[in-house]
């Protein structure tokens, strides 16, 4: 607006913000949400640099008008798998008739995932974090796992590279049935060959410790390798029934371990004596989509474990990408409280990526946030289904 006195080069102002969720504990009321009313919030370079009453915004080159509205931390997605090819509607309907979820259906991916050209993959990985980006996810982590040969774990990370920095090495998705008689070869090719041509592309490295995908023994070999070769850990674990991958990942020190559907107290007692080094990240997505028991959320927090929400975002238990979705979720059938809720998919996130930069609102962090079609971030679960993001930022950049 040419009657706006000029601010520091390309800065940006976003100014009537009505409740402005900081997760800056102590920075406001709402307790972790660190609520502040009637603010404004200035922009450079890609960076929050200042926080304050809307009477005294600082004059900037460019003002967004939030109107009053709710504006948050973008979310931040830790777990989601969208590198495939192929459509596994038919065994969502089948599922729904009374088919049992078993995770044998990740094979079915695999195949059209290894027939799928690059610029096939490319096109669903893009499209999938747009459709993401436009329901408010700003960082997004994006794991391999359907390929499960070198050449196609390798372009599998490479190709999610592309969109995001948080990539995650999964070629221990499953054993793909070329080995089924001899998965310690395939655990071998995964530390070996495959870890090699995937880990210039990976951040972090995963595996699927689950009753017919990877023991104890297997996930430990692989994630030490992951490791060794300087990735971060992150496990599947204890989805479909009770199993050693929480306490696995907690022992390695990983950055998060994730679905936690089926705990026995000594799998609440590891994640609580990790004092949020490891995360419990959930993803009701999937049991929504399987029909399924959903995790004890309020037993973890209860315990004082860190609780982050995810998408799981993939073709077979989860083909959702919206985090407002899974809050609500987590609020209706979960018990959070819509501020645990909105932590999680945020701040939480943020920490199962051990990321500093975002999920938070404050000088110095990231400009990546959501203006709301809602004067609340309450709204998110009260108005379930409903398009309430308005306009999202990242790194300053409206998109
Ligand atoms: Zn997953």
């Amino acid at each position: 607006m040419p009657s706006e006195p000029k601010g520091r080069a390309g800065s940006l102002l976003v100014d009537n913000i009505g409740e402005l969720v900081t997760n800056e504990a102590g920075a406001g009321e709402g307790g972790p949400l660190g609520l502040r009313r009637r603010v404004a919030l200035l922009v450079e370079a890609g960076e929050v640099v200042w926080v304050g009453p809307a009477a005294d915004a600082p004059a900037a080159d460019r003002r967004i008008d939030a109107d009053g509205a709710a504006v948050l931390p973008g979310f931040v997605d830790s777990h989601a798998h969208l590198v495939f090819a192929g459509d596994r509607g038919t065994e969502f309907a089948a599922r729904m008739a009374g088919q049992p979820y078993t995770g044998g259906g990740i094979r079915t991916t695999v195949g059209a995932t290894r027939s799928a050209t690059d610029g096939q993959l490319r096109a669903t990985v893009r499209r999938l974090h747009d459709e993401a980006l436009r329901q408010g996810t700003t960082t997004i982590e994006i794991k391999s796992g359907y390929g499960l040969t070198v050449a196609d774990e390798a372009r599998s990370v490479r190709i999610a590279a592309e969109v995001t920095e948080e990539t995650t090495f999964l070629g221990a998705h499953v054993v793909p049935t070329e080995y089924a008689d001899r998965p310690d070869e395939y655990v071998g090719l995964v530390c070996g060959p495959m870890l090699a041509a995937a880990a210039p592309y990976a951040r972090w490295i995963d595996v699927f410790c689950e009753r017919g995908a990877f023991d104890a023994d297997h996930a430990r070999a692989i994630l030490t390798c992951g490791q060794a070769a300087g990735l971060g850990v992150r496990v599947h674990a204890n989805q479909l029934g009770p199993g050693p991958g929480v306490r696995l990942g907690v022992e390695l020190g990983a950055a998060s371990v994730d679905h936690c559907t089926h705990l026995d107290d000594a799998d609440v007692d590891a994640l609580a004596a990790s004092e949020g080094s490891t995360v419990a990240t959930l993803l009701p997505g999937a049991e929504f989509s399987t029909r399924s028991p959903y995790p004890d959320a309020r037993r973890l927090l209860d315990a004082g474990v860190t609780v982050a929400l995810a998408t799981d975002c993939n073709p077979g238990s989860s083909y959702t990408s919206s985090m407002p979705f899974c809050v609500a979720l987590a609020v209706r059938e979960m018990r959070m409280t819509p501020a645990e809720a909105v932590w999680a998919a945020t701040a939480g996130g943020a920490r199962a990526l051990r990321r500093t930069d975002v999920g938070v609102l404050r000088p110095g962090a990231r400009a990546d946030l959501m203006i709301l079609d809602a004067p609340s971030h309450l709204h998110l679960a009260y108005r379930p289904g409903v398009p309430l993001i308005r306009q999202v930022l990242r790194n300053g950049v409206p998109r």
